[in-house]
């Protein structure tokens, strides 16, 4: 459909249509986990001659491609293009767009273990919906309390993930929206393997999986199969588990999520360990060092690395990020990595 559009925009000659319809390609890619096509789409929006119009759809551009490199787990460039993003919401008074930043943010910090920023920007967006969204299609309310159950859970705050999570399902149910459902079943599944409830979580993974299967969400899969083999593995049945890791290592690569592959490779080290496999072992470890590199996810100024445990991080201007601890020891003021100046440090 997308596709017709840009043809008909063509003929038209009219720039914000032509606009539109590569945001609509862009984002429909986004869905897809074709990350990389998201991108290009992006930048042909961001390079086209400059209308009214345009200026108010950079803001879900700049969304759209931040989605894109977090999915490659290109952390430093998310960054930027959510705050780009988040500029835009401002200057133009755009409570919508905020509302879908902060929960971009809120699964941004999520993925590199900053369980309180992993909270914050999501209940900053309940709160955006309660304040301005009493207009707005309830997707937002439903996309709000999701990343906020998904935060929850990973602080250990079991009882209210539940609730934020049954809230959205609700929602998703009623909406037909079979993309949230999926992300709500992995979540519930999530909740209960925390709870070390295992016979309750396989179901749910199950039909996680089977609506993930069905819309093409790729780096979703992923996820339940992340989740299912650390069930196995709970379980000791470490073939089956690392059966499951497989199927999900291949996934990883084809859409080219590189934290996704570096989670694999460390739970195959530790099964390959355990069965005294030495060279498997031996390749894994070479693999998870590559990926660690990869994903740049490094503190510029104690050389560990990012994402390792749940702490507190900072991001500059710049969009480096930082233990939040090893920023408040040095009180830099440029960037370690970049040598920007920092004065003050960036609003996310
Ligand atoms: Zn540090
Ligand atoms: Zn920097």
């Amino acid at each position: 459909f997308a596709v017709v559009q840009i043809d008909t925009a063509r003929e038209l000659e009219d720039a914000d249509f032509l606009l539109e319809s590569y945001l609509n390609l862009a984002r429909s890619n986004e869905k897809l986990c074709e990350f990389h096509k998201t991108i290009s789409y992006c930048k042909t929006c961001l390079g086209l001659p400059g209308t009214r119009a345009g200026a108010q759809l950079g803001g879900q551009v700049s969304l759209s491609m931040g989605n894109a490199f977090l999915g490659l787990s290109l952390f430093q460039k998310a960054l930027e293009s959510f705050e780009k993003a988040l500029r835009y919401a401002h200057n133009n008074d755009d409570a919508m767009l905020e509302c879908r930043v902060c929960c971009s943010l809120g699964s941004f910090y999520a993925q590199v273990k900053d369980y309180e920023k992993a909270l914050f920007f999501p209940c900053k967006a309940a709160e955006l919906v309660s304040d301005y969204g009493k207009g707005w299609s309830l997707k937002y309310r439903a996309m709000s309390q999701y990343h906020m159950a998904v935060a929850y859970r990973l602080l250990g705050h079991l009882g209210s993930a539940m609730e934020c999570c049954e809230e959205s399902m609700k929602i998703a149910l009623q909406h037909g929206d079979r993309p949230l459902q999926a992300l709500c079943l992995l979540c519930f599944a999530d909740i209960h393997r925390s709870r070390g409830d295992l016979e309750t979580a396989f179901p749910r993974y199950d039909s996680a999986m089977s609506i993930m299967t069905e819309i093409g969400n790729r780096l979703g899969q992923v996820q339940v199969l992340l989740g299912v083999a650390k069930c196995w593995i709970a379980r000791k049945a470490l073939d089956k588990a690392l059966d499951a890791i497989e199927k999900a290592q291949d996934l990883a690569e084809e859409v080219g999520n590189k934290l996704s592959q570096l989670k694999l490779h460390c739970l195959s080290e530790s099964i390959c360990r355990s069965k005294g496999l030495q060279r498997e072992l031996r390749a894994h470890v070479v693999r998870f060092h590559e990926c660690v590199e990869e994903t740049e996810l490094y503190c510029g100024l104690c050389g560990e690395s990012i994402g390792e445990r749940n702490s507190r991080l900072q991001a500059l201007p710049c969009s480096h990020i930082f233990h939040l601890r090893c920023l408040q020891r040095n009180g830099t003021r440029s960037c370690p990595n970049c040598r920007r100046s920092s004065m003050k440090p960036g609003f996310v």
